[in-house]
């Protein structure tokens, strides 16, 4: 299903200029990203059956646009018992969910101290260590593959995660260091930092993970900045191969955080960085724009030449983003096809990772083929089963 990729991406001045692309140049520029799509997936669209796993919602970060971190005692910090982890991982097996994401903040030990006696009455050294455990029992328990979040990671801490893990994921979000300045959305953030998070993407790529990654638009980023991004990651899969999926996702504004009031991007503004995104990244990475960020119009980013809308949930909520419901999977499959397109389910981890050996872990690589077809996609008979 995917053609040996040639097209190498554009270079970075054109980015900068196609960045602001209006009128008769705004439309070739959808043209050209989606002939590259086309190129890649035709008109296969995917999407991942995933239930969330938001194992612990302490994180020592402070973004300026997030209502996931709490502190702990304000009564909605929660950090999920073996216990509850389990029967949501259950329930969302049960919903013919395969993908298990967990989502978490990021070293919430290195802040409270009663977070870390938490882990210590458990025999815990660290949050990645909990997490371990948990992906683990979650695939023994129920075959969901897992599918982690946890923020930076050492190359320790990926080797720890990987084999329980059949990719691992972490926005870059920003590679611009002025997001960091007080005021700005990554002030107080030290794993925000662009440089510490361009390490941990190559040491994914040199233990050969499969990786998720992309950027956040509209916070405070300059779109010259949104194309270095983008060049960045590029530059990272050159060297590795193993960045299977670039989002472009549009920043919220969320009551009760220091961002409420700021403007969010329109989704013409996302539609043209997707766009960008696709002619950077040429035709060998998945971009994907998640669908319920974009209330009733997100089948125009068909047109920017996206082939992905990431993992939905037919049992839980986005929590990063819980205002915002997923389309249910039935809407989406419409929304799709009648765009042109054709939704199929995917896995945890793209067919050019999951067919092939050496990336996706044996024992989650073998429960995995029981659901695929010959082209590393769910097979019909078996979505949502
Ligand atoms: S966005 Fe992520 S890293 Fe930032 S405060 Fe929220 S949970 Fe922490």
């Amino acid at each position: 299903m995917f053609p040996t990729p040639t097209d190498t991406g554009i270079s970075r001045a054109e980015a900068y200029r196609l960045i602001r692309a209006a009128g008769a140049e705004l439309l070739d520029l959808f043209q050209r990203a989606s002939r590259l799509r086309d190129a890649r997936t035709g008109p296969v669209i995917t999407y991942s059956r995933k239930v969330f796993i938001p194992l612990t919602n302490l994180c020592r970060d402070r973004c300026g646009y997030c209502t996931f971190a709490r502190e702990p005692g304000d009564g909605l910090a929660h950090t999920m018992t073996p216990e509850e982890v389990l029967r949501v991982a259950r329930a969302g097996r049960a919903a013919g969910c395969k993908e298990a994401l967990f989502s978490l903040g990021d070293k919430p030990e290195l802040r409270y101290p009663q977070y870390r006696e938490w882990l210590e009455k458990r025999g815990l050294r660290s949050t990645i260590e909990y997490l371990q455990a948990m992906c683990r029992l979650v695939f023994e328990e129920t075959g969901l593959l897992p599918h982690a979040n946890p923020g930076v990671l050492t190359r320790e801490e990926m080797l720890e995660l990987q084999p329980v893990n059949a990719s691992l994921g972490m926005m870059l979000e920003t590679a611009s260091r002025q997001l960091l300045a007080r005021g700005e959305a990554h002030f107080e953030c030290p794993d925000k930092v662009p440089g510490v998070r361009l390490s941990s993407l190559r040491n994914a790529g040199e233990l050969g993970v499969p990786f998720t990654t992309g950027i956040l638009t509209g916070i405070g980023e300059t779109p010259e900045e949104r194309v270095d991004a983008l060049v960045a990651i590029r530059e990272i899969h050159e060297q590795y191969g193993h960045i299977q999926e670039v989002i472009v996702q549009n920043f919220r504004a969320k009551p009760g955080t220091q961002f409420a009031a700021r403007p969010e991007p329109s989704a013409l503004d996302v539609a043209r960085t997707a766009a960008v995104a696709r002619l950077i990244l040429g035709n060998r990475v998945n971009l994907q724009v998640p669908p319920n960020l974009t209330r009733d119009s997100y089948a125009f980013y068909l047109f920017a030449g996206i082939n992905d809308w990431g993992g939905i949930s037919p049992v839980t909520k986005d929590f990063i983003n819980p205002e915002m419901a997923w389309p249910e999977i039935a809407q989406l499959r419409s929304a799709t096809s009648e765009a042109g397109f054709t939704l199929r389910e995917r896995l945890a981890a793209y067919p050019e990772y999951v067919c092939s050996s050496g990336w996706v872990p044996e024992a989650l690589r073998r429960g995995a083929q029981a659901w695929l077809d010959e082209t590393g996609l769910v097979a019909q008979d078996r979505e949502g089963a």
